[in-house]
């Protein structure tokens, strides 16, 4: 991969158009996580210690479908980059306003919700021409973005010269597997298989260890030939799971014992949690996160690792106490004292509840991005940076 550096870019006086991921929660008006935006400032910071004529910044919010839709607008956004960057933001409420971008009297310009025009989801060449027009230079810090093929990530790159920013970089950087330090232990879990075939496949040949929880466990326990109850399953994949365990060299871990449940409601206030070996799970229980003699068996080889790369809890941990799996692996991970990267929007919020992000090597910003990424794709948003 060859990409620009925009360390080395002349930047002075110049007009600097900054594709940003501000897909922040909002709420009555007002941001009420900053943490993407935050996750910019690097590279925001840096562009204005070069001291440009204009930083202009785009970004998408939510999914108004290619519509003005007013819970959508980045106009909050607007108000709490202002405050974090502690400098006047000026925003510009419709993204073909020329005069509104080139009269603004502020050094930093937020655009209104790319989404509000249908032309940017079609990548749609007109767009990105006129949204290229308004820099000198592009710089693509919205790597949660760069999975999409979109005109503000992708064809805008063909009408400007175009720089990663230090997020992007540092999320590369990261993802990256092949320059992993071995042993490499993967930890899947969450929802679905069928979410992340694509990761297991790579990941049964690239890693040391790949430890499986979260419900997409019971697809892998029931291809074995174990009762799972009344455990989330998905029999359209118990047949690639069973290739995957054939084809894993017993690379692939998966629990020795789970917790359960009689029922998925709580009806007096507290969910019966029951730990049963997995030789063992009751027809009418649901089977809602890994059991302690689990956590023993992953942690001692997480404890081993080079690196780890982790996506998706390991139980249903938004649901007390089935958060207890997530959580200790969670502790075995930020004390192992190996590389640790973590991607996936549960996950993530896993990490952060207890309080452990600090520990983290790296916590992925982009949750569908990320995963394709460890994939193996090749994300059209990056490509478009190669140009
Ligand atoms: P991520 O966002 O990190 O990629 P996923 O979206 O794939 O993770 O999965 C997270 C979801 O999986 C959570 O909502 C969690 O409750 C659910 N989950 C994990 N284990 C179980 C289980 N055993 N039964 C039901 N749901 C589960
Ligand atoms: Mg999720």
């Amino acid at each position: 991969m060859s990409m620009r550096d925009i360390r080395e870019a002349s930047i002075k006086g110049k007009n600097v158009l900054v594709r940003v991921d501000f897909n922040v929660p909002v709420k009555d008006g007002k941001v009420t996580s900053d943490k993407r935006i935050r996750a910019a400032m690097d590279t925001l910071r840096l562009i204005l210690s070069k001291n440009p004529d204009k930083i202009i910044l785009m970004s998408h919010l939510g999914r108004p479908k290619g519509e003005r839709v007013p819970e959508f607008s980045l106009l909050p956004v607007a108000k709490a980059l202002a405050s974090r960057l502690k400098r006047k933001v000026d925003f510009v409420d419709d993204v073909f306003d020329v005069d509104g971008i080139a009269s603004s009297r502020s050094k930093v310009v937020l655009l209104e919700n790319l989404r509000f025009y249908p032309e940017e989801k079609k990548n749609d060449a007109v767009f990105a021409k006129k949204l290229a027009s308004y820099g000198d230079i592009y710089v693509n810090d919205a790597f949660g973005t760069c999975h999409r093929s979109h005109a503000s990530v992708d064809a805008i790159t063909r009408y400007v010269p175009s720089y990663p920013g230090l997020l992007l970089e540092k999320e590369i950087f990261n993802l990256d597997i092949e320059r992993a330090k071995t042993p490499l232990v993967v930890i899947i879990g969450g929802a679905k298989v069928s979410d992340k075939i694509g990761v297991l496949k790579r990941m049964v040949r690239k890693a040391d260890a790949v430890l499986i929880g979260g419900a997409m466990m019971f697809t892998f326990l029931k291809a074995q030939g174990y009762e799972v109850g009344r455990s989330l399953v998905e029999d359209d994949k118990l047949v690639v799971a069973k290739k995957l365990l054939s084809s894993s060299k017993n690379k692939i871990m998966l629990p020795v014992d789970v917790a359960v449940s009689r029922s998925l409601k709580s009806s007096t206030g507290g969910f019966g949690r029951k730990i049963v070996d997995i030789s063992s799970l009751p027809r009418s229980y649901y089977g809602l996160d890994i059991g302690p003699e689990t956590v023993d068996v992953f942690s001692s080889i997480i404890s081993k690792a080079g690196t780890i790369l982790w996506n998706g809890p390991m139980g249903m941990f938004e649901q007390k106490p089935f958060h207890k799996g997530t959580v200790d692996i969670a502790k075995a991970v930020a004390s192992s004292g190996a590389r640790s990267i973590i991607g996936g929007g549960d996950s993530v919020s896993a990490i952060e509840k207890a309080k452990l992000s600090a520990k983290i090597t790296h916590i992925s910003t982009g949750g569908g991005a990320s995963l394709e990424f460890i994939e193996g794709k090749y994300l059209p948003g990056l490509k478009a940076l190669e140009r």
